[in-house]
């Protein structure tokens, strides 16, 4: 790969899912492996859009934001568009036909070629555009460039075997490739040495990892092996599939420590007629099944979901089915979405599309329940004490109004309260706080005394040393003892010795 003389800058706009923005990183680490810099505000000379084709308006997203970036690049000399992501590998030449002006177009298997791509784009002065049909090589096996210095994200598998019904991925993304275990695991391992402390395992359908290696209870030994990864306090997974889910993952998640208490398991509707229909194999008993299961070794597991409300030929009855399980379920929170035709996918053509006024009814009808249940269930938490991991985002603004953000080891989202002249965490330190309000989205902790208690935590120190690359000046003026500076802001923090922060 050329290294470039001059460092051109570049911006990465992701449009999608988790996989995305994953994904994102991997298309950051690979412009910067090739030296390119991220824009620091400003226009850059590099902006890659990654694309989704799984959410409605994808189309209208992308070509809108096109249309914008024509004008800037006709101001900015030198500028280059690239297109990536889903929605490049379904719509390829499309794409040029409707904006000449984009200079690569690459699909969701060819990430890794993206520098060459726009090198070529630039010595040739014409657009490139490669998709290939299936993956040559692995995503997390290119450079990364990660968002956060307390969490990552690690793919144990791309694509997917299924065929919903509404669903473009499998069309996309092809059938499912699952990473080697050991490869796995080192690159948590890498992770966690470089300051992480969370890792979410990543996949279209995570617990039917091990079927290209003929393992069917691969998933659950991951997960018991990454509990055993030195340093590494939280672990979760996304997405399982309900029809793939077994009791040896139930074991895997209840037996290892650093497991969270945490489930996001896609329900998409609870009417086994319509469940038929979306060709999703599991029905609403195994479903609530999982879930008694879960909480029968889990008690405080939290428990999320996503809900498709509206598909082709759902009638009321289907719908109050979907109630009914919603009800049941107690979910902590979900994902919920009205059906919209995706091109492409074999429900695009189903009759009996249900009209958009009775999905809205619907799904404002679906929501009004969780959210409803949502506050029941976050009120049970108050007077509860929750460890907190210290997130990166919003925590300018938040020091401000006296309060930071995080997660409690059910994802929950926490607000709290830092008293004046405490010690205040850094992102990725761990708090441990009560919750004393709840909404039906977060819920609102304070210290139990006057101190707030603070475990200074490796991830903390890796935020401190990614400031100091930076020359920033930490978000939170602090002195030697860490406590809020009332003078001014000091450079710098202490030096914190590195401690095993190993369950
Ligand atoms: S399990 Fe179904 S919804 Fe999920 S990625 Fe596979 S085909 Fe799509």
């Amino acid at each position: 790969m050329t290294v470039l003389a001059q460092p051109r800058t570049y911006e990465v706009r992701t449009f999608g899912c988790q996989m995305n923005v994953h994904d994102s990183e991997r298309l950051s680490g690979s412009l910067e492996a090739a030296g390119y810099v991220r824009a620091d505000g400003g226009v850059a000379d590099v902006v890659v859009i990654n694309t989704c084709a799984v959410r409605e308006n994808a189309d209208n997203k992308l070509y809108g934001t096109l249309g914008h970036l024509a004008s800037t690049k006709r101001e900015h000399e030198g500028m280059q568009i690239a297109v990536g992501g889903c929605l490049a590998q379904k719509d390829k030449s499309v794409i040029l036909d409707k904006a000449p002006w984009v200079d690569v177009v690459f699909g969701t298997h060819n990430m890794g070629s993206l520098p060459s791509l726009l090198e070529r784009a630039r010595h040739n002065d014409e657009a490139q555009i490669e998709i290939l049909e299936s993956l040559e090589i692995f995503p997390s096996t290119l450079p990364t460039r990660r968002d956060s210095t307390h969490s990552g994200w690690v793919s144990i598998s791309v694509g997917c075997n299924n065929t919903c019904t509404f669903c473009i991925v499998p069309s996309l993304r092809g059938k499912e490739k699952d990473r080697r275990p050991g490869d796995i695991l080192s690159e948590i391992g890498m992770l966690v040495a470089d300051g992480a402390i969370e890792v979410t395992l990543l996949g279209q359908n995570v617990n039917s990892y091990g079927v290209e290696f003929g393992d069917r209870l691969a998933f659950g030994k991951l997960l018991r092996a990454a509990g055993e990864i030195e340093g590494l306090e939280r672990v979760r997974f996304t997405s399982p599939h309900p029809a793939a889910f077994t009791d040896d993952v139930i074991d895997a998640m209840a037996e290892t420590s650093n497991v969270m208490p945490q489930l996001h398991m896609p329900l998409q509707s609870g009417s086994d007629r319509i469940l038929k229909a979306m060709r999703r194999s599991y029905r609403s008993e195994k479903f609530l099944g999982i879930l008694d299961r879960v909480r029968a070794k889990m008690p405080h597991a939290a428990i999320s979901t996503d809900i498709i409300v509206g598909f082709p030929g759902e009638t009321e009855e289907d719908f109050a089915e979907t109630l009914r399980v919603v009800e049941q379920a107690r979910f902590a929170s979900a994902y919920t979405f009205q059906y919209s035709i995706r091109p492409g996918t074999p429900a695009a053509t189903l009759p009996d599309q249900v009209p958009k006024e009775v999905v809205q009814e619907r799904y404002e009808r679906l929501i009004e329940l969780q959210e409803r249940i949502s506050a029941e269930e976050n009120q049970k938490l108050v007077g509860r004490t929750v460890e907190v991991l210290v997130a990166t985002s919003e925590g300018r603004r938040d020091v401000e109004r006296g309060r930071l953000s995080g997660r409690a080891e059910d994802n929950r989202l926490v607000h709290f309260e830092v008293p004046e002249g405490s010690q205040i965490p850094r992102p990725g330190d761990v708090v441990t706080v009560e919750v004393i309000r709840a909404a039906p989205h977060f819920l609102i902790a304070a210290p139990a005394g006057a101190e707030l208690p603070v475990r200074r935590t490796r991830a903390g120190d890796a935020w401190d040393r990614a400031e100091a690359e930076s020359c920033a000046v930490p978000a939170t003026p602090v002195d030697a003892a860490g406590r809020v500076s009332l003078g001014l802001p000091t450079i710098g923090l202490p030096t914190i010795g590195l401690h095993s922060t190993a369950s």
